[in-house]
């Protein structure tokens, strides 16, 4: 299997390849040069399969390059109940009023980027071994995704990470998280300045491009294709569990900011799964539900982006959009790079031609919450099943509950679990969230990290000095 760019003008790839790249030479994202098929008697066949095992048959689809019993070593070290709490790795449960949950949340961070990150932590792992190469990475993250990185690449051979987050800005609980790893391989640096800051001291350090080939310097962004086939896994998982048999159709709710989670979804339809609508949740920033809706993608800028108490969520572009909007224009990359020509003057394109194909021929519906309909939600599931949401998950289940229609059954993906977002639980509930076994008194633990000012020169030395 080769790999082509969204953009149409990258020589093919092999899957390694596309695990250490970030956006494609033309600008674009990498996606398959075609999607695998799986049939009936292969999902009979898969119905049955430990999730390590699942996991490892739609790798192989994928990762071509990689020898099988290397892969599956991989799979099999990475989805363990050790790790994600249970053998099932991501069971389901049911609400009274019928909405399924798909548990996606009891990986190390409690967010659904664990699914990916795992897999992704051990893969570079594995590809810069094999080419004797070391990368440093280098990112910005508000909460889920620099912890999630941090929890999947610690103490991994040949690869640092150099993480900044605004200091200050979150959550005393998502601070604990990272800032107590002590692995040597492990960098936090809290920036003195907002998320963006830290987002364009990356920029400017990806730019100056003798130091980022000096120091080897990488991201593991969304928009990694390698994120994006492993989440492929739990579509096929969810689905085997909420169903009894292949005849069935199953809709999947999904709360999204990047698309990469639902991109997934996508792609699990295209190979064959029987799901039938695929419904996109968007908080306040509603820059996806406005182009399920209406076929205009305008994106936002960012004094234009509220901040919301679904803060996962507050995007005012999705980047991974890109590989379903190649799909939606019958992959023609030229048409691609002029959709999105547009969207970096700040325009944004109208497909609204194309609106019975995003619906009918992809299957794709959608639906927007608000903090009210976040903390009301919240209130009504703990109230009927005893279940707390957080709100990411709230915002699912509210557009689950609106759009669907009577004989659907709709699998909600939760993203992450309470724990995380105390304060929107205290808000609702008035009491502290839920925590799992293991968290307690985290936040009394020694954090390690170095604070700095908000200038890429000083983060800059800070890497040549720990790499010296
Ligand atoms: C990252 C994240 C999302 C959004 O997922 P995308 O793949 O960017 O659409 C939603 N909820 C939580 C909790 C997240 O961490």
């Amino acid at each position: 299997m080769k790999y082509i760019s969204t953009r149409g003008a990258m020589a093919p790839l092999e899957f390694s390849d596309t695990v250490l790249m970030g956006l494609a030479p033309d600008g674009g994202l990498a996606l398959p040069e075609r999607y695998p098929q799986v049939d009936r008697a292969t999902l009979d066949a898969w119905r049955a399969l430990p999730y390590p095992e699942l996991a490892f048959e739609i790798l192989r689809l994928y990762a071509t390059d990689i020898p099988e019993d290397d892969l599956k070593a991989l799979t099999t070290r990475t989805y363990t109940a050790a790790v994600f709490g249970s053998a099932a790795i991501t069971p389901v449960k049911t609400l009274h009023d019928g909405v399924k949950i798909l548990e996606l949340s009891n990986g190390p961070t409690l967010a659904f980027k664990d699914m990916a990150m795992q897999l992704l932590g051990n893969l570079f792992e594995y590809v810069l071994q094999k080419r004797g190469e070391r990368l440093n990475i280098l990112g910005a993250t508000s909460g889920d995704t620099g912890s999630a990185a941090e929890y999947a690449l610690r103490g991994k051979a040949n690869v640092n990470v150099f993480m900044l987050s605004p200091a200050g800005k979150m959550s005393v609980f998502q601070r604990a998280q990272m800032y107590s790893l002590t692995d040597e391989n492990i960098h936090n640096i809290a920036v003195r300045g907002m998320f963006d800051d830290c987002q364009d001291i990356v920029k400017a350090v990806q730019n100056d491009h003798a130091f980022k080939e000096a120091y080897r310097i990488g991201t593991v962004n969304s928009i990694n294709w390698a994120r994006v086939v492993a989440q492929v896994v739990y579509y096929f998982a969810g689905y085997f569990n909420a169903t009894a048999n292949n005849d069935e159709k199953l809709s999947f709710c999904v709360p999204s900011g990047n698309f990469g989670n639902v991109c997934a979804g996508h792609i699990a339809r295209q190979m064959g799964l029987p799901i039938d609508r695929l419904i996109v949740a968007t908080n306040e920033n509603d820059v996806l539900d406005e182009f399920f809706r209406t076929g205009v993608y305008r994106p936002r800028s960012t004094a234009e982006t509220f901040v919301t108490s679904s803060p996962s969520m507050d995007i005012s572009k999705a980047s991974n959009f890109e590989r379903f909007v190649f799909d939606l224009v019958g992959r023609d990359g030229a048409e691609v790079a002029r959709l999105w020509r547009a969207v970096d003057a700040g325009v944004g394109f109208d497909l609204s031609a194309r609106l019975a194909d995003v619906r009918e021929r992809f299957g794709f519906v959608s639906g927007a919450s608000s903090h009210a309909d976040r903390l009301a939600t919240i209130r009504q599931i703990d109230a009927e099943d005893s279940v707390v949401l957080d709100p990411h998950t709230a915002d699912g289940v509210k557009v689950a509950r609106e759009v669907r229609i009577p004989g659907e059954t709709v699998l909600c993906l939760e993203t992450a679990l309470p724990a995380k977002f105390a304060e929107t639980i205290r808000e609702a509930l008035d009491r502290e969230p839920p925590r799992p076994a293991g968290f307690d008194g985290i936040e009394d633990l020694p954090q390690r990290v170095v604070e700095v000012d908000a200038d890429a020169a000083t983060v800059k030395s800070l890497i040549a000095h720990a790499l010296a």
